[in-house]
């Protein structure tokens, strides 16, 4: 018999031959060492098959292992568990005085499952959340330990893992003193005459959203670091009121605006624990490349809104700094990141997406991991220089490919 589960937001099933959820580390151990397919489910935040055991295969949950959050506060570091969610982690490291160097839009997602997919938030200087991670601890296949730490030649490949390496079970991640931020909102910037680097050069953490329906950002999210010069903002007016960057959804769900200063986990993701990120009934993608190309890829964008917007609840710009881990989507380049949050219509939507990769294709996107992409994987190869030093690293850990699932498999093409 096999089991069903479904993502976050209700678009894939996964189906596996049995669900485990295994109460500790040593249970996990032989599960893993006994099951001939196995694929980690975090907390099921993406949008396509990365995660999808096949039915001959296992699906483990790390959500009932006991929570593991271990702040070193000299060394500045955090060991968390598994299963952990960014949520739990940030109030516990912020509770120390300490903090995160960022965070993406929402804090409900798991850190293993985020940094395994290259997950970011927005900052020219800002790397993606897996930039964070000095060590990685995975049970691999025969159901032994194995610990990477910065500085192993193999570590660049270890946390982009998409899953394929084994079951992480720990990260420790570097902390800094806590700070504040303050976010500030600017409404109806017009996208002609746009200079995108110097508005996203403004603060820490600068994002961009529009609808498409015009040639403008309907919003423009600052967060500043309060330890820093409050920056001018010339090209658009302050909103009037709180907003929420899905049209129609209410700002309640979002943290706090009008330059009220908070703690970084309460002002760096866009939308607040315990309340429903984003609109829940929604398709994501994203495309990242390189953040030279920024103006021309926006041109390429407003050229085919007209097909874009009838199926698109929000598009949001980022930014993303280069980093070294071989499998992330900002490797080896500053990164503009383009997001859309779609309508909860795949077959509407996905024509549409088509559409969006023929138009950035000059600019060789690389796709999210953890969203909805069609791009050629044979493309996507030639897009990661690392590609085969993750491909001999997937094979060593694991030689008979007990956690590669056909996603993984069309990757690395096998
Ligand atoms: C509303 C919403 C907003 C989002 N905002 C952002 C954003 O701001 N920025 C961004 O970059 N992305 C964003 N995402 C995408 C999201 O961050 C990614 O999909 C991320 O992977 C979610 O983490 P997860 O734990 O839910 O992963 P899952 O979807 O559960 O798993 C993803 C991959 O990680 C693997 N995995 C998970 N845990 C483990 C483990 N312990 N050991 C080994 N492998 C593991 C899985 O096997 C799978 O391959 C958003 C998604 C949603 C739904």
């Amino acid at each position: 018999m096999t089991e069903t589960v479904t993502n976050w937001a209700r678009n894939i099933t996964y189906a596996a031959k049995e669900v485990h959820r295994p109460r500790s580390a040593e249970e996990l151990r032989s599960l893993v060492a006994s099951s001939a397919k196995v694929r980690v489910l975090g907390s099921g935040h993406s949008f396509n098959r990365i995660a999808e055991p096949g039915g001959e295969g296992a699906l483990l949950s790390l959500a009932a292992l006991p929570s593991l959050i271990e702040v070193d506060a000299a060394a500045r570091t955090v060991r968390v568990g598994g299963g952990v969610r960014y949520a739990e982690l940030a109030a516990a490291v912020h509770r120390r005085g300490l903090a995160l160097a960022n965070m993406a839009s929402l804090p409900h997602i798991s850190v293993a499952g985020s940094v395994a997919t290259g997950t970011h938030g927005s900052g020219d200087t800002n790397g993606p959340l897996s930039s964070s991670v000095r060590e990685i601890e995975l049970v691999t296949a025969d159901g032994e330990t194995v610990t990477l730490a910065r500085g192993d030649e193999r570590f660049d490949g270890a946390v982009v893992n998409l899953g394929a390496l084994g079951v992480v079970t720990a990260l420790t991640l570097d902390l800094e003193p806590a700070y504040e931020v303050a976010q500030h909102v600017y409404v109806d910037l017009p996208l002609a005459g746009l200079d995108h680097a110097a508005v996203a050069a403004t603060a820490y953490s600068v994002s961009l959203f529009t609808d498409w329906r015009a040639p403008r950002f309907n919003h423009v999210w600052v967060k500043r670091r309060t330890d820093r010069p409050l920056p001018d903002f010339p090209w658009a007016p302050p909103a009037a009121e709180a907003v929420h960057p899905v049209p129609g959804m209410p700002a309640v769900n979002c943290t706090e605006q009008f330059g009220v200063p908070g703690p970084w986990h309460e002002r760096l993701p866009h939308f607040r624990a315990g309340f429903t990120p984003s609109s829940g009934a929604e398709l994501q993608s994203e495309y990242l490349l390189p953040r030279a190309d920024a103006t021309r890829a926006l041109r390429a964008l407003a050229g085919i809104r007209d097909v874009v917007a009838p199926v698109l609840q929000v598009c949001e710009v980022r930014t993303v700094a280069a980093d070294t881990q071989w499998l992330s989507p900002s490797h080896g380049r500053d990164t503009v990141a383009f997001h859309f949050t779609w309508i909860d219509n795949f077959a509407a939507v996905l024509p549409v997406v088509r559409r969006v990769e023929e138009a950035l294709g000059a600019f060789a996107p690389r796709p999210h991991w953890g969203k909805v992409f069609e791009v050629d994987p044979a493309d996507l190869r030639g897009r990661y220089p690392r590609l085969d030093g993750f491909r001999a690293l997937a094979d060593a850990l694991d030689p008979a490919g007990k956690f590669r699932n056909a996603f993984v498999r069309d990757v690395l093409g096998d």
